[in-house]
């Protein structure tokens, strides 16, 4: 299939990660991640957010990675704090509610996509009895579902008020590179010294095959992730398959790379976007998406010329850039929008 901006998934393996995978594929290593790509992706990890003291474990997949840390932090009649477009709300299919056996999502309402220490407490505040679930969690997302980045400043003011309601501060990362490159940041000043307690750090929308990360920063109380993982179906048994390509994208920061190239495709499509009167570009484009509202005979030709996007906030489409995306192809596409629209 041609190069599309449906989502930063549809993208294939970028070759650092890929030449990973295929140098872990010399010769026999011990199975279930007691082997040595495991142990150095895990030092790499700990280097790269400079946390010796973190735990590092490795799943397939997000959903697995946020719902496996959800129920790791909430009992089931607790409760998690989040925003209306968040993924654990929207495109989990309840799997956070599920693996922890009860505990239920707190919607905060989010024009933007943005949690705020005002909407939690507003949250926070909506129950105190017995008959409604507790909040023990927050989660956000960085960058967010709406392409939005968290400033270091914004996750320092919601981790203030996670303390003092006794919540855990989640963050869904699975576009965590965008967000970083976005915030020229280290990894450590938006995550642990900003009082996120634990990130699920994706790699598939960053260029991996699959997989993402969990790095737990503080300690969660009786915990065995371990077994969560396990009995997930989550443990992956070649494990070393799962864990090099991580050496590859985080040496030589190619996960920044990737990310900065794909937060700048979206910059590009965005100011190619602002000189075409019909279309309104609805929200900032501070990561790699890019929000555009389009006269509804547009998108429909679109389609029908085999552009693949989804219509997903307030009808406006979203176009999502990869590691890989290139001008050419946005040149393409936009002047397919442009013949269209000089009908
Ligand atoms: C893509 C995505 C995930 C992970 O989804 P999976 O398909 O389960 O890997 C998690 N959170 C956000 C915000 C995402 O965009």
């Amino acid at each position: 299939m041609a190069e599309q901006f449906a989502s930063d998934n549809y993208a294939g393996i970028c070759p650092e990660a890929l030449e990973m995978m295929v140098k872990a594929n010399a010769g026999h290593e011990i199975a279930y991640g007691d082997d040595s790509w495991t142990a150095k992706a895990v030092d790499t990890i700990k280097k790269t957010f400079e946390k010796e003291d973190s735990e590092v474990h490795f799943v397939f997949n997000g959903t697995a990675a946020n719902s496996l840390v959800l129920s790791s932090v909430c009992r089931p009649y607790q409760a998690v704090i989040c925003g209306e477009y968040s993924h654990i709300e929207t495109d989990e299919c309840s799997a956070p509610g599920f693996f922890s056996g009860g505990t239920k999502n707190l919607i905060a309402r989010t024009p933007d996509g943005k949690l705020t220490p005002e909407l939690i407490e507003q949250v926070v505040k909506r129950r105190d009895d017995v008959h409604s679930a507790k909040p023990k969690a927050v989660s956000i997302a960085q960058s967010t579902e709406t392409g939005l980045v968290y400033t270091i400043d914004e996750v320092k003011a919601i981790s203030k008020v996670c303390k003092q309601y006794g919540l855990k501060l989640h963050m869904d990362g699975a576009r965590f590179a965008n967000a970083c490159a976005a915030l020229n940041c280290t990894a450590a000043e938006i995550t642990w010294k900003a009082g996120v307690d634990v990130l699920c750090l994706g790699g598939s929308k960053n260029g991996m095959a699959l997989g993402e990360a969990v790095i737990f920063f503080t300690k969660i109380e009786n915990e065995d992730f371990d077994a969560r993982i396990k009995q997930a179906g989550q443990l992956a048994s070649k494990m070393r398959f799962l864990t090099a390509p991580w050496i590859g994208m985080l040496t030589n920061d190619v996960w920044l790379k990737n990310a900065r190239h794909s937060n700048q495709c979206a910059q590009y499509f965005a100011s190619k976007l602002r000189d075409i009167p019909e279309i309104k570009i609805i929200l900032p484009v501070e990561a790699n998406a890019v929000f555009a509202s389009f006269p509804p005979a547009l998108t429909e030709q679109l389609h029908s010329l085999h552009w693949h996007f989804y219509e997903i906030i307030e009808s406006s489409n979203r176009f999502m850039f990869a590691w890989d995306s290139t001008t050419a192809r946005i040149d393409e596409f936009v002047a397919d929008i442009r013949r269209i629209l000089a009908k």
